[in-house]
C-alpha cells in the first residue's frame, strides 16, 4: 500500500511541496488540507486594500493546482498528534498520516504589549486587507483635508512598508483625507536589510507622504492612542499592525520541538519527529547558526527539496540538505517599487518603471507557474 502523505497549508510552501510531490510520487495517496479552498498570493494581499477587485486575482483555486489523484480537503487544523500520526480537524474529522508536512504560515505576534491586539487591524489573508479598505474609507468618511483621519501602521517591515504604501494610494486615488504614519521600534525600516535599501525605501515612502517614526518601540494601545517608550503618545483612527510573526495555535500541543509555535528543523526540514517535515512560515528551518527567513521567497525555494526528502525519507535514502539563496529584495510603495540586488547581482537600489515591472513579473511568474498564462494575465494589472 502506498504511504499516505498530508500536507498541511496550501501558501508558497504548501503549494509547492504538492506540487512537487505529484511529480514525484508514483501512485501517490496525497492529501492537501487548508482553511481555504484557493491559494492566496499573499505577498501581494496588500493590493486588496487599494483595490478590493485585487482580490479575486489574487487567489487560485487549489483545484486548479492539484492533481485529480489528490485529494484536496477543505478544513481548519486544530491539533497534530505525533505518537498516533493523526491531524485533527475542527470539524472533528481526523486524518492519518505516515508522513506529514507542516506549512501553516505564521499568525501575527504582539508580544504581550498591553492592547495591541485587542484594537489592531492585521494583514494576513484577503479578508483582512478588505477590512483595512473598509476601516480606513469609513475614517476618511467621517474627515476632513483640515481635520483628517489617523491611520497608523505599526511594524516596518515587508508589510508594514506595502499596507503603508497602499493606503497612501488609496488616499491619492479616492482623494481621501487621510494622515499616515510608519511606526518602526529600531532605528531603521526594514529592520536588518542593507542601509541602502532602508535608505532608498525610506526616501521613497516619504515622497508618497507617509510619515515616519523610528527608534522607539510601541509600549500600549488604547483605543485611540498608542504610547511610545520614549516619545509622545500617537493618535489614531485606525491602527494596523504588522510588526511581527509568530507559529499557529493549531501546533500548540503537538510533540515537535518548537518556538513559540513555529517548528525547529535542521537544513533537510525534518522535525524531531522523523516522519514530519515542516517549512516555510511555519518553520524555523537551520541555516547554519541563523535559521531561514520567513518570506515567499524562502518558502517557494524551500518546497521543491522538501518534496524530495519526504520521497526520500520514504525510501531510506539519505536527506538533501537545503540552503537559502537571497535573490534579492523587491517590494512595493504604492504604485512604485524599490528593488536591490535581484536575481543576485550586485545592482541597486533602484526604483522607477525597472523596479516596478519586476515587482509584477514576480507575482505573475509565481501565478503563471502554479496555474496558468489565463490567471497571471488578468492579475499584471492589480499587482
Ligand atoms: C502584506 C504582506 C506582504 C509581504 N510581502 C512579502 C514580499 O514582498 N516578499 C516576500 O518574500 N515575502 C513577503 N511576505 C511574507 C510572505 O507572504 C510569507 O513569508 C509567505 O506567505 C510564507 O509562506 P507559507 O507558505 O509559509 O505561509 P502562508 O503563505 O501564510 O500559507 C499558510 C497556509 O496555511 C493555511 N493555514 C494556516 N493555518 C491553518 C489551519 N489552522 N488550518 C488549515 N489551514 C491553515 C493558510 O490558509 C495558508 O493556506 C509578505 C507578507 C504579507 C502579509
Amino acid at each position: 500500500m502506498a504511504a499516505r502523505v498530508v500536507v498541511l497549508g496550501a501558501g508558497y510552501a504548501g503549494t509547492t511541496v504538492v506540487r512537487r510531490l505529484q511529480q514525484l510520487l508514483d501512485g501517490h495517496d496525497l492529501t492537501w488540507v487548508s482553511r481555504e479552498d484557493y491559494h492566496l498570493v499573499l505577498h501581494e494581499v496588500h493590493r486588496a486594500i487599494g483595490d478590493p477587485d485585487a482580490a479575486e486575482k489574487l487567489t487560485v483555486p487549489r483545484t486548479a493546482i492539484a492533481d485529480r489523484s489528490t485529494d484536496v480537503l477543505e478544513g481548519e487544523v486544530v491539533g497534530v498528534d505525533t505518537d498516533d500520526r493523526t491531524v485533527a480537524l475542527a470539524d472533528d474529522r481526523e486524518l492519518d498520516y505516515d508522513y506529514l508536512v507542516v506549512a501553516l504560515g505564521s499568525k501575527t505576534a504582539f508580544y504581550g504589549i498591553p492592547g495591541l491586539e485587542e484594537h489592531a487591524l492585521t494583514l494576513k489573508g484577503l479578508d483582512d486587507a478588505l477590512d483595512i479598505h473598509e476601516s480606513v474609507v469609513g475614517a476618511a468618511r467621517d474627515a476632513t483635508p483640515q481635520d483628517p483621519a489617523r491611520v497608523v501602521v505599526g511594524g516596518a517591515g515587508l508589510s508594514g512598508i506595502q499596507t503603508a504604501g497602499e493606503v497612501a494610494e488609496l488616499r491619492d486615488e479616492w482623494n481621501l483625507p487621510i494622515e499616515i504614519t510608519l511606526v518602526e521600534a529600531m532605528e531603521e525600516i526594514l529592520p536588518g536589510n542593507d542601509p541602502a535599501l532602508q535608505q532608498a525605501v525610506r526616501e521613497r515612502v516619504e515622497a508618497r507622504g507617509v510619515n515616519v517614526l523610528t527608534d522607539d518601540p510601541i509600549v500600549e494601545a488604547t483605543g485611540d492612542a498608542i504610547r511610545f517608550d520614549e516619545g509622545d503618545p500617537l493618535d489614531y483612527d485606525i491602527l494596523v499592525w504588522t510588526g511581527g510573526i509568530t507559529g499557529q495555535d493549531s501546533l500548540d500541543g503537538a510533540n515537535l520541538e518548537t518556538n513559540h509555535n513555529r517548528v525547529e528543523t535542521d537544513a533537510t526540514f525534518r522535525t524531531s519527529d522523523d516522519r514530519v517535515f515542516a517549512v516555510g512560515d511555519s518553520a524555523l528551518v537551520e541555516q547554519g547558526d541563523d535559521v531561514a527567513p520567513p518570506t515567499a521567497q524562502a518558502a517557494w525555494q524551500a518546497g521543491d527539496v522538501l518534496a524530495e526528502n519526504v520521497v526520500r525519507a520514504m525510501a531510506g535514502r539519505p536527506l538533501e540538505t537545503w540552503t537559502f539563496e537571497d535573490e534579492g529584495t523587491v517590494l512595493s510603495v504604492g504604485a512604485s517599487a524599490v528593488a536591490h540586488e535581484v536575481l543576485g547581482t550586485s545592482i541597486g537600489p533602484f526604483d522607477g518603471f525597472p523596479a516596478r515591472f519586476l515587482k509584477k513579473f514576480i507575482a505573475a511568474r509565481w501565478l503563471k507557474d502554479v496555474a496558468s498564462y489565463r490567471r497571471a494575465i488578468p492579475a499584471w494589472s492589480v499587482l
